[in-house]
Formats: C-alpha cells, sequence, structure tokens
C-alpha cells in the first residue's frame, strides 16, 4: 500500500514509518519539523529509502499534494508535550483544526482510509476513573492546555462530520501517555526529563506531591494497535489505546533512580495548572475490537529508553 503519515518526523510517527517500511509498503512522512527532527529517520536501513518519501510542509498553511494514489493516511502531526504546545499554541491550534481539515480533504481526494492520533486529554482532568470511550470529558477551555485538548476534540468532530457527511473511512485512536527511543530529551515530558535528569545526576523534579498518576504505554505497543486500528474494518467511533498499568509520578521517579542506578535526589517543585491528577485507559474496547493489549511492562519498556537515551546524555 501507499501510506502518507503526517507527524512522520516525530517521535510515535518515524516508530510507525519504520514498522510500516518493514512490511513493505511505500511510505510518505509529511512534518515541518516543529517539534520532529529528520535525525529520527536515522534507523532506517538503505533499501527502505527507495520506498520511502520525506515531504516537509506546514499542514495547517497550504494543502497537501501528492500525485499517486495514497490507500491510507495516519495523520499524527501536532505538538505534543505540554511544554511544546505551551511554547507554541496558536500553531498547536492551527494544526488540530486546519491542519486536520487539509488532510481529512486529502483523504477524501485519494479515497484513503484515515486515522487520526487523539489522546487521553480529550478527557482533561477526568472525573471518571478509568476512563471510557463513552466519558465526555472534563476539559477547562481556556486553560494553558486548551490549545491541544481543544485542538484534539475539534479535530474528533471535525472526522465524525467528515464521516457522517461524506462517509469518509476514518478512525480515532486516543492514545495515552506513550514511551520509548526518540522522544526529544528536553521535550519537557516525566520520561525523556526524568531519564535525562537521572543519568546526569540532576535533581529529579517532580511536580506537586507526586501522587499525580500516568499509565504509561511502550511505543512498540501503541504502534502495534494504532496499524490494528487502522487495518480493522468499520470502527468509526474512538478506541483508546494505552497500558492501564498506572503509577504514581513519585513511583515513577523511584523506579528510574534504580533502574538507572543514579543518586539524583527527588526535588518538588509547583503542579502546573490543570495538570490531570488520574489517568489510566479502559482498553474494554481496544481488547474486544481488536485483540489488542499492550505486552511490554514499563521495567523493560524504561530499560531499553535509558540504554538508547545514554549515548545524547
Ligand atoms: P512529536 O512532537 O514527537 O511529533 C509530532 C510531529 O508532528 C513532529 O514531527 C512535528 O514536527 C510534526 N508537526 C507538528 N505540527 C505540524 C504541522 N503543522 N505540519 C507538519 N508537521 C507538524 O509528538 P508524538 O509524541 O510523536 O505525538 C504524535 C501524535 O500522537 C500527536 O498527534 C499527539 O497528539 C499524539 N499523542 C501522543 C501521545 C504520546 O504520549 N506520545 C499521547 C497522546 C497523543
Ligand atoms: N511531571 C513531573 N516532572 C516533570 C515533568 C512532568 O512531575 O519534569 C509530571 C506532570 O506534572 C504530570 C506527569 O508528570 O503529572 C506527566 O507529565 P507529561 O508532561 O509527561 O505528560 P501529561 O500526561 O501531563 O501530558
Amino acid at each position: 500500500m501507499i501510506i502518507a503519515v503526517t507527524g512522520g518526523a516525530g517521535f510515535v510517527g518515524s516508530h510507525l514509518v519504520k514498522s510500516l517500511l518493514e512490511e513493505g509498503h511505500e511510505v510518505i512522512a509529511i512534518d515541518n519539523f516543529v517539534t520532529g527532527t529528520i535525525k529520527n529517520f536515522y534507523f532506517l536501513p538503505k533499501d527502505f529509502k527507495e520506498r520511502f518519501t520525506l515531504l516537509e510542509q506546514d499542514i495547517s498553511e497550504e494543502t497537501v499534494n501528492i500525485d499517486f494514489k495514497l490507500d491510507r493516511i495516519y495523520h499524527l502531526a501536532s505538538p505534543a508535550s505540554p511544554i511544546d504546545y505551551a511554547n507554541i499554541p496558536i500553531e498547536t491550534l492551527k494544526v488540530g483544526s486546519i491542519g486536520t481539515y487539509n488532510i481529512l480533504n486529502l483523504a477524501m481526494k485519494h479515497k484513503a482510509r484515515f486515522l487520526m492520533a487523539s489522546t487521553s486529554e480529550v478527557y482533561g482532568d477526568p472525573l471518571e476513573h478509568p476512563q471510557k470511550e463513552t466519558y465526555w470529558g472534563n476539559v477547562n477551555p481556556i486553560g494553558p492546555r486548551s490549545c491541544y485538548d481543544e485542538a484534539k476534540r475539534f479535530s474528533e468532530a471535525m472526522i465524525m462530520a467528515y464521516h457522517r457527511v461524506h462517509g469518509l473511512d476514518m478512525r480515532i485512536a486516543r492514545i495515552f501517555n506513550t514511551y520509548g527511543p526518540n522522544m526529544r530529551l528536553n521535550d519537557g515530558r516525566v520520561v525523556p526529563a526524568f531519564i535525562s535528569q537521572a543519568l546526569k545526576g540532576e535533581p529529579i523534579t517532580v511536580f506537586g506531591d507526586g501522587n499525580q498518576t500516568r499509565s504509561f504505554c511502550y511505543v512498540s505497543d501503541l504502534v502495534r494497535g494504532l496499524k490494528s486500528l487502522m487495518e480493522t474494518p468499520n470502527i468509526h467511533e474512538p478506541v483508546n489505546l494505552g497500558n492501564p498499568a498506572e503509577t504514581t509520578i513519585k513511583n515513577f521517579a523511584e523506579m528510574l533512580l534504580t533502574l538507572t542506578g543514579s543518586t539524583s535526589k527527588i526535588e518538588y517543585k509547583p503542579l502546573p495548572q490543570d495538570d490531570p491528577l488520574r489517568r489510566r485507559p479502559d482498553i474494554t474496547k481496544a481488547v474486544q475490537l481488536l485483540n489488542w493489549h499492550p505486552e511490554i511492562p514499563l521495567s523493560v519498556g524504561l530499560t531499553k529508553t535509558i540504554e538508547w537515551a545514554k549515548q545524547y546524555v
């Protein structure tokens, strides 16, 4: 198949691109490198490069023109780290609105199946726990995270409208915290932040009292879930993809200290505004519809990520 991946030079995108190339597809990555980097393609073997094209383009600013017929479009382009989207809130809102609109039209033109990387952030600071797809969320529409949360919610609404009005064959993956190699070590997200602090012997910056929770999924599990969702027929509703193993951020910091053997101390810093208190996916739907569940335990995925990070610290 011929497959386009917006945001293909980012963390998740680069793993997805590699995996699709390994399956023998032709892949076109579309990216403006605002948070991604061409370096993320370091792991593409030479013979893959004949089936790989990189289009440097801001999908919010201009429509994408591709001459040959696309079969699938994975739409991943968007800043994803709270620090990134706080730095460029307008670009984040634009890519989730105009960017999604442009890529939906590309999908219509090519009659391509379309999958969008949505997020657990559509649930905001959730009042329901764990979060099922039926939960409508608790989002502050004007807070510092709203540029991301509302852009993703708008994307979902736009995709459903294209499905209802134009019959677009679409998928929505609600992705929960994912980690692994190719994250930017300074992107501010907790996994790269704690790993680089631990490896450098710097204080581990736990925000708040560290009792807030997250559930971390290794990137290869997520990529398997995304491909499965794309290729399973007729799932025209959002599906959570994440690892339900929940941990407090304080325990997560301690686990990283053990895994790295670091002597870093834990330093407590103020909790950012609207930081969700608890987050864990209910993945019943993914298990039932896709027979998907995560396979990589946190300690194994973190060990791989730490080994990868050592070359950059
Ligand atoms: P990332 O920042 O590493 O990758 C995003 C990519 O999109 C980057 O390469 C960036 O340059 C590109 N991009 C952004 N705006 C663009 C634009 N206007 N035009 C073209 N390219 C643009 O983030 P990631 O962690 O790989 O996330 C990928 C997707 O998955 C995002 O849509 C994100 O919202 C979603 N997601 C990720 C997680 C996670 O934990 N990693 C969780 C939930 C949702
Ligand atoms: N966090 C932290 N220290 C850091 C970075 C993040 O304690 O240096 C916390 C953050 O407050 C949140 C959790 O870790 O509760 C996950 O943050 P991240 O930015 O990775 O993603 P989020 O799930 O908030 O989008």
